[in-house]
């Protein structure tokens, strides 16, 4: 009986192994397919400076699937990097950034941010690749922003190729600031741009007690000459705090949401 059990409960994890198999084989087949049947979407989320002018946006890659309507990163960007997709899917958002900034935007001051991620940093090919593409496009590099999260600077091998990334002229941006394992002698040694401060600082109990952690990174900027942009403002009380800590760029939901490029592009009239 027992073993019989055994077996039967074999074969159910079994058929949820094979389900769950079934399930990112076909999510690769349709990622796969995606770029070639134009499925993938870039939004924009605005960046505001101070007195509410435009400084730039976030590109932030939106999939619409042909059967289950629009989805975010978070349902499709880790599988996308489990099957080497990353790095195509990587280079369309790449492409589409700088057709926006050789094109509507350029004769604006505007920045744009590209989220790069582990897979594509890994790729020897990957500054050559950014570099022919600033060039195909006549763009002055300093329009560009890479964002980059902290954990990516321990991953051997980046180190060197952010370097030569920014050694282009482009500018790179610590994403999701002080939520990784990184040491602050990263600072040092990489030449960051920007530093993004995440949303957890900001969240309202921290705000309730002065938010130290924020105040130290904010101040942290400062001391290093960094840019700083707080992401993830969603209250009027969140961006009040901000401008008394002397912050300037900010992005959220408060401000605006990340929109469809054309949507975002209507600004430009405005
Ligand atoms: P991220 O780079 O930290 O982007 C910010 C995320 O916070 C975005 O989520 C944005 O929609 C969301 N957000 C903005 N304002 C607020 C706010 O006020 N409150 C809250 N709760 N959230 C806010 P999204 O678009 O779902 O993207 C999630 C993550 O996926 C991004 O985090 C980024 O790491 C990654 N991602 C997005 N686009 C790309 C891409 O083209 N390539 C790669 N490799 N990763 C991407
Ligand atoms: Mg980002
Ligand atoms: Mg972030
Ligand atoms: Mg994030």
């Amino acid at each position: 009986r027992a073993r019989g059990e055994a077996r039967h409960r074999l074969a159910f994890y079994d058929d949820a192994l094979g389900q769950w198999q079934r399930h990112q084989s076909r999510l690769e087949r349709e990622l796969r397919d995606a770029i070639s049947r134009r499925e993938f979407r870039l939004y924009l989320q605005p960046q505001f400076a101070a007195g509410g002018r435009l400084h730039g946006a976030e590109a932030l890659l939106r999939w619409m699937h042909p059967e289950r309507g629009l989805l975010g990163p978070g349902d499709f960007i880790a599988e996308a990097e489990h099957c080497r997709l990353i790095q195509p899917i990587g280079d369309w958002v790449l492409e589409e950034t700088l057709a926006l900034l050789a094109g509507p935007l350029r004769d604006t001051d505007l920045m744009l941010a590209v989220n790069v991620s582990v897979q594509q940093l890994r790729d020897p090919d990957f500054p050559a690749r950014v570099e022919a593409l600033l060039q195909s496009h006549a763009l002055p590099p300093h329009r560009l922003v890479l964002e980059v999260v902290e954990s990516l600077l321990v991953t051997p091998g980046v180190m060197p190729r952010l370097a030569s990334l920014h050694a282009l002229g482009l500018s790179i941006a610590l994403d999701d600031f002080g939520t990784g394992y990184s040491s602050l002698r990263y600072l040092q040694e990489l030449e960051v741009d920007e530093i993004k401060l995440d949303k957890v600082f900001l969240d309202p109990l921290k705000l309730r007690q002065d938010a130290p952690l924020a105040r130290s990174i904010i101040a942290l900027a400062r001391a290093l000459g960094l840019r700083l942009v707080a992401e993830g403002v969603e209250t009027a009380d969140q961006a009040d705090f901000l401008r008394r800590q002397g912050v300037t760029l900010m992005q959220g939901y408060y401000l605006a949401r990340p929109e469809p490029k054309d949507i975002f592009l209507r600004r430009l009239d405005a």
